[in-house]
């Protein structure tokens, strides 16, 4: 049997149309006909011209749904459509042929996610945007953004000025385009606007107590009281972590270091609106609160066992302050040792068996185990 096609020129100019100009609200009918014009089959022995009618039909239970099947409908046609070169994009679309086919297909994970680290490199917020509408293409749902770390503070706090002053120029600020600069409010308002029109939270990572050199570097009172001072960014100077050694905040000085960490989360809250907020919890470097006699004296008051269970007290001081706030707080697995904070989710990035421990300690948990889906980690 003659197998039929249609060519679909209009349809595909209409749905690119609405994915691109169209706010989301109009993916919220029922069902979405796209009807292109009727094609005539050619007249066949002592037949009349038949008029068929063939339609596009994308049915979801919500607009999140038909913009899935939107993605499905792209996915179908030509990678030369998604070429960036204008003469190119129109032969892509010159003559475009789509099979008939019937899809019935559902989500698996409720957290489809994907990580992007701006700490070690920053990216510009054009490069963001072309991440976030593959993410789209692909149905992924959670864009985890990386602003903070060792290397650098990539988020604009309007009260703290020093931590993308200092914190954002850990390279060479003549020459280290890829390792210097930060995102203004405004602009990460922009990228969680961006992502919410096409169905994606942002979830911004801010690491504590470890992965804060940066941090340290703008107001190294928040740091231990041992451990050498830290020192400036020096011309040149690749990153703060291996120039400096690792540190961690001060946990001992709580009574100080967790309002100034509620004051940033206070800032960030306003821009970022999904509820989750990734607290980091991994790395901790050892021997920073070991040394320290606030964090020594503060363990002793509240006899915990060791530095997990300090960190885990840290955490949770933390992630109910956020949770009053109605911020659920997602931590990287492995200080599941010290016990995981009451309702933070748990992300397990190590080791395969973190995953079966979140889940046995009854927490909700993303699996990343780095070897299966991590890009810069051999397989
Ligand atoms: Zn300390």
């Amino acid at each position: 049997m003659k197998r039929a096609f249609y060519k679909p020129r209009l349809v595909t100019r209409v749905i690119f149309s609405l994915l691109f100009f169209c706010s989301p609200a109009i993916y919220a009918f029922e069902e979405v006909p796209i009807i292109p014009r009727c094609k005539s089959l050619e007249p066949q022995e002592g037949f009349y011209p038949l008029q068929q009618q063939i339609r596009i039909s994308i049915t979801g239970a919500d607009a999140q749904g038909v913009f899935y099947g939107l993605q499905s409908l792209k996915q179908m046609l030509p990678a030369a459509i998604f070429d960036q070169d204008d003469t190119a994009h129109r032969e892509a679309f010159s003559d475009l042929r789509i099979g008939f086919v019937k899809i019935e297909d559902v989500t698996r994970f409720k957290w489809r996610g994907f990580m992007l680290d701006s700490c070690r490199h920053i990216q510009t917020i054009d490069k963001i945007k072309q991440y976030i509408d593959l993410m789209a293409l692909y149905k992924m749902n959670v864009f985890h953004w990386h602003l903070t770390d060792d290397e650098a503070w990539r988020a604009e706090i309007k009260k703290y000025p020093k931590l993308t002053s200092i914190g954002g120029y850990p390279g060479d600020r003549s020459k280290d385009e890829e390792l210097n600069g930060y995102y203004t409010q405004e602009q990460m308002r922009e990228i969680v606007a961006y992502a919410h029109e096409r169905y994606i939270k942002v979830v911004p990572e801010f690491d504590i107590p470890g992965h804060v050199n940066a941090l340290l570097m703008a107001y190294p009172e928040h740091g231990c009281n041992k451990g050498g001072p830290l020192k400036m960014g020096e011309p040149g100077m690749r990153s703060f972590s291996s120039a400096a050694g690792r540190r961690a905040i001060c946990a001992g000085k709580h009574e100080t270091t967790i309002p100034f960490i509620m004051e940033v989360f206070e800032e960030l809250q306003t821009i970022f609106t999904d509820g989750l907020f990734h607290v980091g919890g991994d790395e901790r470097p050892r021997g920073n609160w070991e040394k320290c006699t606030h964090c020594v004296a503060l363990r002793n008051k509240q006899k915990l066992k060791d530095e997990h269970h300090l960190q885990n007290w840290f955490l949770n001081e933390v992630s109910e302050r956020l949770r009053k706030r109605g911020i659920r707080t997602v931590g990287w697995a492995e200080h599941i040792q010290g016990g995981v904070p009451e309702g933070q989710i748990v992300q397990a990035w190590n080791k395969p068996s973190e995953a079966l421990q979140g889940v046995r300690a009854g927490r909700e948990v993303i699996n990343s185990y780095n070897r299966k889906i991590y890009l810069d980690y051999p397989v």
